[in-house]
């Protein structure tokens, strides 16, 4: 995501790749995910998804890759796959078309991880935060488990597979967005905490 102090720059400076950014009009936040590291998050894997349908993605990721951004998700990697190939430039003098090429196989490992696949292929957003799954399956064979799409989402927002039954607490039963499932584990601690 470009911040605010770039979008400015962008502007005032350097109009070309910035003005066609796909996340200028989107909310910010989705680029920010709360944790980007360990397992993917359903947030990271959605602004990921958005970078790599941007037509900018590839000149925002080494961008963002040379000047040493700390936080966020910019032409479709998280911090530490930035770090990653910013070490590797170093180690190995990389030019800017190397830069390229080490972008292009982070995006091509995170699409590999098939439960981010399945999910971004199956599920949409509505501007309520709630997320639908639009597959027709009610399970689904990933890596030679099979998972219902309320399981898929909540293994990838919570780093995590659950336990016992998954349930939308948002008051929309059908709902999939990671942050408003809760597990057999999560509901009894919660009870638990209530209770106590
Ligand atoms: S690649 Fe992602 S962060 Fe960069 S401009 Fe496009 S949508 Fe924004
Ligand atoms: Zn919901």
């Amino acid at each position: 995501m470009i911040p605010t102090s770039a979008r400015a720059i962008s502007t005032a400076q350097t109009p070309d790749w910035r003005a066609q950014a796909a996340c200028l009009s989107r909310d910010p936040e989705l680029w920010f995910p709360r944790s980007s590291t360990g397992p993917v998050s359903v947030q990271a894997a959605e602004a990921k998804a958005i970078c790599r349908a941007c037509p900018v993605a590839l000149i925002c990721a080494t961008w963002a890759i040379e000047q040493r951004v700390q936080h966020g998700i910019y032409g479709g990697l998280d911090e530490t796959q930035r770090r990653t190939i910013a070490r590797k430039a170093t180690r190995h003098d990389l030019a800017r078309a190397g830069l390229a090429v080490e972008v292009r196989a982070e995006w091509a490992r995170d699409i590999r991880d098939p439960l981010v696949e399945v999910y971004l292929r199956s599920s949409v957003q509505d501007d309520g935060g709630h997320v639908w799954w639009r597959g027709r399956k009610t399970s689904y064979s990933v890596a030679g488990r099979v998972l219902t799409p309320g399981q898929i989402a909540y293994e990838l927002g919570h780093g995590r597979a659950p336990s016992g039954h998954v349930k939308a607490m948002c008051g929309q039963p059908f709902c999939v967005a990671a942050e408003h499932l809760a597990d057999g584990l999560d509901r009894w601690q919660r009870d638990h905490a209530t209770a106590a």
